[in-house]
């Protein structure tokens, strides 16, 4: 029995493949399916994202990310919008349809975050916060852990096994690169992780070249490796105007290079025989 027995393949050889809520259409996340999350870094005021977020359907994302508790490293870069943002995110997914994920940081917001948002996000600095991970288990509501900034593989799994042993199976993985001892990256991407991931469990696995890399400019060619090597999506900072972000600028994508990293992304996803996760 391996450590992570609920996430193992041994438990359960079929993919997991998990529908998302949505207002529109249902938008797929797993084996078969090429699963595009967009969005800023942050939900800055209304107006910017909700204009960002209408853009980003017309371009062909499938979900809208926006982070409101954001884990900076110093306390005094933005924060966030916090709860007050909440209705944002309740607009932007009304006015385009398409579901929303942020991340959740304290059980104190999980009423909040539960009853509007689509996907609760454990981010890299949560990945191993038990009691986090114990409450989301025993919901009926998807959560995608991401890889923690030190993590094994063993113990990313494990976090998950959290979530399974509370009941929760809607969990889907996000490698968004390791700190190693190289420094011209944000992070190193781990992209053998995601073969690694697709044999050793049935959940989906995406990986998030921005966080990954730091640099706008890589995002694309690691998104395309990421799908080349079998990712069932990608999640991508998107920003109208990097320049101005109040956080992670640099790794943001304008509209422009997304809409061309996307249309790159379903050739490579067209090879691998996955299909665009909304039925649109
Ligand atoms: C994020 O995706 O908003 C984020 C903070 O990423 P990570 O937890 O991977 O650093
Ligand atoms: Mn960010």
């Amino acid at each position: 029995m391996k450590p992570f027995h609920l996430a193992s393949r041994e438990y359960c050889a079929s993919d997991t493949v998990i529908t998302i809520a949505s207002p529109a259409d249902s938008v797929m996340v797993g084996e078969g399916y090429c699963t595009v999350i967009a969005g800023p870094c942050a939900v800055e005021n209304r107006t910017d994202y909700i204009k960002l977020a209408i853009r980003l359907k017309e371009l062909g994302a499938d979900i809208l990310r926006g982070g409101l508790f954001k884990p900076r490293t110093s306390p005094y870069s933005f924060q966030g919008l916090g709860r007050s943002g909440v209705d944002i995110l309740v607009e932007a997914r009304a006015e385009t349809g398409l579901p929303v994920i942020t991340e959740i940081m304290d059980i104190r917001d999980l009423d909040i975050l539960y009853a509007n948002v689509d996907i609760l996000q454990v981010g890299s600095r949560n990945m191993q916060n038990y009691s986090l991970l114990e409450e989301l288990g025993r919901l009926d509501k998807p959560v995608m852990i991401k890889r923690g900034l030190s993590a094994t593989i063993e113990e990313w799994l494990l976090a998950a096994e959290y979530v399974l042993k509370g009941g929760n199976r809607q969990i889907i993985l996000c490698e968004r690169g390791i700190r190693t001892f190289e420094t011209y990256t944000r992070n190193t991407v781990d992209i053998g992780a995601v073969p690694l991931i697709k044999q050793l469990t049935h959940l989906p696995i995406i990986v998030d070249p921005s966080h990954a890399t730091g640099k706008w400019k890589m995002v694309a060619p690691i998104a395309n490796a990421a799908i080349a090597a079998g990712a069932d999506g990608v999640m991508v900072e998107v920003h109208q105007d990097p320049d101005h972000a109040l956080s992670d600028g640099k790794q943001s994508l304008t509209p422009e290079n997304f809409a061309q990293m996307r249309a790159q992304l379903l050739k490579h996803a067209q090879i691998n025989r996955k299909q665009p996760s909304t039925a649109r």
